[in-house]
């Protein structure tokens, strides 16, 4: 027997935008997929029509692209079970209702809101057991139901929760049994006609021969409803793994107070998305018996498994996700680097067309990306530090000029520097540390005073990257420039 092929899916209700539990959720359905060849579909859950918007749909869709989830099937992309909107599919939920309705697994309930709440009122002072008052309606007498049909009342279907025990097999947390005595008669399709979540979900992953739910663990308590649902529609059940949540620092679910929650708000504080995606993967999975942390995408694809998920929370880490920006970033290429900041150094007006890849300056911004390398944090950082070593106007820190370059024998020390600059062969850091070192001395000047006035001569500011190595990085031409200009400024 050929083993059947991998199907799973990301559900979100487009209610927000991809939080990073959602993101985590679809990753690790997509790591499946992708471990074992299998389809990765993107369902987009919108049937609650108040709380859905296209703009959260979007933004949903644009940080998944973000983070390099492709989905097989889904908006956009399409696939044999199209739509992939639960809104288009509202037909087949009615459909399927009425099934279960004549299959004996469902039944009409003509109540209305208020006679139900009078009932559950009604029983939680008195002595019925818990979910009687729900069940109220399950033995309709015809007579009175045909009654309240000719009155056109309108009514819900709810599920006829059989006597027994639910078994939920989990991949994360072993084998969970539910006392069905506990499980509520519960609304499959409203009485204006909207399913629940409960049918809705069921029905697309029947639908959608879905094989493996991987979703969040505040799902658990409605997995035995679920498998009812698929017992009664006569379908496989699913393999379930349900994966903790992510906490905060404070072992509080994670939330606004610990800093952004959606994904999106990450590429703009400068994560790389592989950064991302390899902080998120170790958010409550764990490779086994390696310790190793740094995965690429590819290294995550090979080694992820449901088993190597941990029943235990995942606390989010923020200076954890910084490390692992620190070192992907480190693993981009200069050029790729380049890449990916073009639009902010353009943004910030600082991109020239003689930087693109092929053109006469692209070694140049390179060479900006591999000095600042080790003092980057984040991609956003690149714009602030290239700022000086790029733009053509320097822009002074006045504070700094007056500290360390306000007195008229500096000025003068700048000015000589300028002419020692023009004479000095090679134009390289070690020649010029020399260079710089050597007139201090013969100046009689401390070398930390000439170094720190040289540097806002150059950059106008108190912190760059090496200084001889910006001065090497800039050309003789800019830095005799730059030094003459502070000279007589
Ligand atoms: N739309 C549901 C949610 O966002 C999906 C739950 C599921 O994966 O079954 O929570």
């Amino acid at each position: 027997m050929t083993p059947t092929p991998i199907r799973v899916r990301f559900a979100p209700s487009p209610t927000g935008y991809l939080h990073v539990g959602g993101a985590r959720t679809a990753l690790f359905n997509w790591l499946y997929a992708r471990h074992y060849g299998g389809t990765f579909v993107l369902r987009i859950e919108d049937t609650d029509v108040e709380r859905s918007s296209d703009e959260m749909v979007e933004g949903i869709l644009v940080g998944m692209r973000w983070l390099g989830l492709d989905w097989d099937e889904g908006p956009f992309v399409g696939g044999p079970h199209e739509p992939y909107f639960q809104s288009g599919r509202l037909e087949r939920y009615r459909a399927l209702a009425q099934q279960l309705v004549d299959t004996g697994h469902a039944y009409y309930d003509y109540r209305t809101a208020e006679e139900i709440t009078a009932a559950r009122t009604a029983a939680e002072q008195g002595d019925t057991d818990d979910w009687s008052h729900d069940r109220a309606s399950r033995d309709l007498d015809p007579a009175q139901a045909a009654a309240y049909e000719a009155e056109g009342r309108p009514r819900a279907i709810r599920f006829r929760v059989p006597h027994g025990q639910t078994q939920v097999r989990d991949i994360v947390h072993g084998d969970i049994t539910f006392d069905n005595a506990t499980i509520e008669d519960f609304v499959i399709l409203r009485s204006d006609g909207h399913p629940t979540y409960h049918l809705s979900v069921v029905a697309d992953d029947v639908d959608m021969q879905i094989t493996s739910v991987i979703r969040g663990d505040d799902h658990i308590s409605n997995t035995p409803k679920q498998v009812l649902l698929y017992q009664a529609l006569g379908a496989p059940v699913p393999e379930f793994a349900h994966v903790p949540l992510i906490l905060g620092a404070d072992k509080k679910r994670l939330s606004k107070r610990h800093g952004a929650t959606s994904v999106i708000e990450y590429r703009a504080q400068g994560i790389l998305p592989e950064a991302m995606v390899n902080f998120l993967a170790l958010l409550g999975w764990s490779p086994g018996s390696s310790d190793q942390e740094l995965f690429t995408r590819d290294e995550l694809v090979r080694a992820f498994s449901l088993e190597g998920i941990s029943g235990g929370n995942a606390v989010f880490n923020n200076e954890k996700l910084a490390w692992f920006n620190i070192q992907h970033m480190m693993r981009l290429s200069d050029s790729e680097i380049v890449a990916r900041v073009e639009s902010d150094l353009d943004a910030a007006g600082l991109w020239r067309p003689s930087f693109e890849h092929g053109h006469d300056e692209h070694a140049f911004i390179c060479a900006v990306i591999a000095l600042l390398k080790p003092r980057l944090h984040a991609l956003g950082d690149v714009v602030e530090q290239a700022r000086p070593l790029i733009a053509r106007e320097i822009v002074y820190d006045e504070a700094a000029v007056a500290k360390h370059a306000g007195t008229p024998e500096m000025r003068a020390h700048l000015s000589a520097l300028a002419d020692a600059c023009e004479a000095l062969e090679p134009f390289d850091a070690a020649t010029i540390e020399q260079a710089v070192r050597g007139y201090a001395e013969r100046a009689g000047i401390k070398a930390g005073a000439m170094i720190h006035a040289t540097r806002v001569a150059l950059t106008g500011r108190t912190v760059s990257p090496g200084l001889f190595e910006v001065m090497a990085l800039l050309g003789r031409a800019t830095v005799v420039e730059r030094l003459r200009r502070l000279a007589t400024r």
